[in-house]
């Protein structure tokens, strides 16, 4: 497996590189008796090069970034952080005070890249410049959104939102939707995607279609599914590990370069889409 150094990165719209292959943690520090796995799990990920990682307030209502905090003591400063914010916590005088709740649970001076996590009755406008207020204070480093179709992206646009640094969404094989219009949209404006839930969840995982492709390349069908989605260069990949094994599974995904073979039988199992989709959230 490729050391921290090879690991291959997209550009943010205002030329940072960051992994292309992350870590999700939804889920994690839910469970006293699991933290230590995922704890390990996630610094193994470091270790890896996957170095950018993805949490929300949302997850078990901050004690995930509790446990992101912990995971990071000491490494802080070789990861790029990613959270998100609530919707109704997306106005003027609610974002920053649930930017410090966030900074404090996750043990550090700024986040790198804070997202919106859905639309709500926020106007855009609104949380753009709240977004804007954060960076020029130094508590985040850039904003993103999250959960947001194409109609919502040409609105962020139109509302001074230009320097969106992502959106973050739900997007995997089996998930194809956005390749119709939202992710060439995307390219065409610089702005990547981060794909989540890039295993279904765990299903892509057991899948049938994926196994012989996987067996080919003596790798596990999550590689596959996780190589899919990084074929494309400006799309990271934000996959939950909670074991050591898992993590060091998807890590294999950076090595593996499907072949057109491998593809046409992809698209055989999983069609892209040939007209609209409206995007699906978990
Ligand atoms: P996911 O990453 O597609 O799948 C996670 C599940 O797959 C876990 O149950 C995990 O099990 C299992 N898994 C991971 N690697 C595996 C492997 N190599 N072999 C077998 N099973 C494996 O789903 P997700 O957690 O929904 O999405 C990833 C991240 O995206 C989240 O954690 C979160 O950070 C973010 N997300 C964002 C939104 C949003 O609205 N913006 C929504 C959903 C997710 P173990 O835990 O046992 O390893």
């Amino acid at each position: 497996m490729g050391g921290a150094n090879e690991v291959r990165t997209v550009r943010l719209p205002s030329g940072e590189a960051v992994a292309a292959l992350g870590q999700g943690t939804w889920r994690m520090g839910e469970e006293a008796g699991r933290r230590a796995e995922e704890i390990a799990a996630l610094r193994r990920g470091i270790e890896l090069g996957l170095t950018l990682v993805d949490t929300a307030e949302m997850y078990g209502e901050g004690a995930t970034e509790t446990l992101v905090g912990e995971a990071l003591a000491g490494i802080r400063d070789q990861t790029f952080l990613v959270s998100k914010a609530y919707p109704q916590n997306a106005g003027r005088t609610a974002l920053p005070k649930a930017c410090e709740r966030s900074l404090a649970r996750l043990r550090t001076d700024r986040i790198d890249l804070y997202l919106l996590h859905w639309r709500g009755s926020v106007p855009l406008a609104e949380t753009v410049k709240a977004m804007e207020r954060l960076r020029e204070a130094g508590k985040i480093r850039h904003w993103g959104v999250s959960n947001l179709d194409l109609d919502d992206m040409e609105e962020l646009v139109e509302a001074g939102g230009s320097a969106c640094a992502t959106n973050q969404i739900l997007y995997n094989a089996g998930r194809r939707g956005p390749e119709h219009d939202l992710l060439p949209w995307m390219s065409a404006q610089g702005i990547p995607a981060m794909a989540y839930s890039p295993v279904e969840q765990g299903r892509l995982a057991k899948a049938k279609a994926l196994a012989g492709i996987a067996r080919r390349h003596d790798t596990s069908p999550a590689a596959v599914a996780l190589a899919w989605v990084l074929r494309r260069p400006d799309v990271i990949a934000i996959p939950k590990a909670g074991t050591r094994a898992h993590v060091e599974e998807n890590g294999r995904a950076l090595d593996l370069a499907l072949t057109d073979d491998d593809l046409t039988e992809i698209d055989r199992a999983y069609p892209a889409p040939r007209r609209k989709v409206a995007l699906e959230m978990l």
